[in-house]
């Protein structure tokens, strides 16, 4: 690639029609055409974090090679593209998840961030002693710590919606929870331990009839179906790069203007202000105010470029695809007999949850390593949910798009590996 030149700041994306095969965008993700243990790559850990296609890391390529620079800063030629360009991500994601405004998008450092940025910056000014934080039974440990540690420094009490053995939240009591001290409502979209879809618009309706914001973790559901923040009607909206095909470090922070607006900012330093001077400080307008320092510009670009990437290919055919390979792994899974699913919802994203009786989850991950098959084993960051099934751990194998009919009977072949090793 020669930079000699003017570069635009426009994406190079390959044209590529949208309605391409499996296969062929399978094809796109380099990491997926190599071998481990001399077996090829089925890789079934997407909810721990997703592979990236050729056009994102081209977009990268590209960036770090033509374009880096400080953003928001210099006159100069560099910093101008890049700033072009990373304000170019910021109304990509905006519009991948129908934000009103791409001010109202904050980049992050990625959903755990946008978490403890809303601890921070609604809590300290909205959370007082004796409130209420209302959280699910089905959360990852980011959508609880945070609120843990603000319950504990304001005096604050944390409640819990449960849900049934399906992995489903009980709404039946969800009116009366919401009492006057209930100051936020915080509920993932999907579940990564089991995979639920949660009534993410109910949630939101029933709490606005008290006047009760809701933060919604979207962390397993940006990159799995179309995503509408304004449809959904959350107040924070968060979710991660690394799992839609995007670079670490990098996430997103949706609120609605309001909220951002009234909020503190999380973290002080460089363009979160307008003036500093010894008798105090202005703020910056948002999103600024809550982007303090040298912000992650390729990781933006890079998820800007991985929105387009998504997007091209249509978040409904995806959501699609993924809905037909659960089916099939569901099924083949059952036929095999001995494996005990968790998370049986009647909406669920592309997430199984196993155990095999008899075999620990890491022992079934690790055999299915032997035979090139990733998926992961543990307590996903949810031991409130293992505690509630009554288990310490599963074994997962989470799906993306890119995976096909090989890799599910890949899953199940090793499988039966490991029921003939322990002999169950
Ligand atoms: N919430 C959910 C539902 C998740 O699945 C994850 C990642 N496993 C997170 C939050 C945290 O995301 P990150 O580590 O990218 O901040």
């Amino acid at each position: 690639m020669r930079h000699d030149m003017e570069l635009p700041t426009s994406e190079k994306r390959p044209v590529r029609s949208s309605d391409r095969s499996w296969e062929e965008i399978r094809k796109e993700f380099p990491i997926l055409q190599q071998t481990i243990r001399e077996h090829p790559l089925a890789y079934l850990d997407n909810a721990a974090s997703s592979q990236m296609p050729q056009d994102v890391i081209d977009r990268l390529v590209w960036y770090h090679s033509g374009e880096h620079s400080n953003v928001h800063r210099g006159v100069h030629t560099l910093s101008q593209r890049a700033t072009n360009a990373y304000d170019q991500a910021r109304e990509k994601v905006a519009s991948f998840i129908n934000a009103p405004s791409s001010k109202e998008c904050i980049f992050t450092s990625g959903t755990t961030e946008g978490i403890n940025l809303v601890a921070h910056g609604y809590g300290r000014p909205f959370v007082d002693e004796g409130d209420t934080i209302v959280v699910s039974a089905l959360e990852h440990h980011s959508n609880i710590v945070p609120w843990q540690i603000l319950c504990e420094e304001k005096g604050a009490n944390l409640e819990v919606i449960p849900m049934n053995d399906a992995g489903e939240l009980i709404l039946d009591d969800f009116d009366e929870m919401l009492d006057s001290s209930v100051k936020l409502v915080c509920v993932n979209h999907v579940s990564n331990a089991l995979g639920t879809i949660n009534p993410i618009k109910e949630i939101t309706d029933r709490a606005h009839k008290k006047e009760i914001p809701v933060l919604v973790d979207g962390a397993q559901a940006v990159p799995h179906m179309p995503v509408n923040v304004q449809a959904l009607g959350a107040d924070f909206y968060v979710f991660s790069g690394h799992k839609m095909c995007g670079p670490t470090g990098i996430g997103v922070l949706w609120a609605k203007r309001r909220w951002l607006e009234e909020m503190q900012p999380f973290q002080g330093g460089g363009d979160m202000i307008l003036s500093v001077t010894w008798e105090g400080t202005t703020y910056n307008d948002i999103p600024f105010k809550f982007e303090a320092g040298t912000p992650s510009i390729a990781a933006a670009i890079g998820l800007g470029a991985a929105a387009d990437y998504l997007d091209h290919i249509g978040m409904s055919r995806i959501a699609e695809r993924e809905a037909e390979l659960l089916t099939r792994t569901t099924e083949r899974l059952k036929a095999l007999g001995g494996i005990r699913c968790f998370g049986t919802a009647s909406e669920k994203a592309g997430v199984v949850s196993f155990d095999i009786d008899g075999v620990h989850p890491h022992d079934i991950g690790t055999i299915l390593d032997n035979e090139g098959v990733a998926i992961r084993a543990g307590h996903h960051c949810a031991q409130p949910v293992m505690d509630r099934l009554g288990i310490p751990a599963t074994a997962r194998a989470s799906l993306a798009f890119y995976n096909n009919e090989a890799d599910i009977d890949r899953l199940v072949a090793g499988l039966y590996s490991v029921k003939e090793i322990f002999g169950v």
